[in-house]
């Protein structure tokens, strides 16, 4: 769904276009999580806005909390190029526990019958999956 997304369309158009002089860019580890940037000391994700800012962190937080598990230890920035804004993000112990309990709800959905009950939110308009939910 999201190759029919013209929100998608324009965060890849705007990654594409951003910090194009850095050469280690979207690097798939392990088949499962693609880092936009990754510098020696740190990883970045690069954003189209910040209106889902916490879920920007928490990606970020994974990333890192992952890398971490292989061995790789390096902080996280999130830049918000058309706002000219990053944020910094550090993998604290709080942090860790943040991402474990994040994965745990995840396993909590995957071990359901039934998806849990819809619950429309603002954002939900522009959303890639909003057909798949609402269609
Ligand atoms: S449209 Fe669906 S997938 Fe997208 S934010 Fe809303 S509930 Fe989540």
């Amino acid at each position: 769904m999201e190759s029919t997304s013209d929100k998608v369309l324009l965060g890849k158009l705007l990654g594409e276009s951003a910090y194009h002089y850095e050469d280690r860019r979207e690097l798939l580890i392990d088949n499962l999580i693609s880092v936009d940037i990754v510098g020696d000391d740190e990883i970045r994700e690069i954003k189209y806005s910040n209106r889902l800012a916490h879920a920007d962190r928490i990606q970020i937080l994974y990333y890192l909390y992952y890398l971490k598990r292989l061995g790789i230890e390096k902080t996280g920035v999130i830049n918000y190029p058309k706002m000219r804004r990053k944020e910094e993000v550090i993998l604290t112990p709080q942090g860790e526990r943040e991402v474990e309990e994040a994965l745990l709800r995840v396993q909590e959905i995957l071990n359901m019958d039934r998806p849990p009950a819809i619950v429309r939110k603002p954002y939900c308009p522009k959303c890639a999956y909003y057909e798949f939910c609402f269609g």
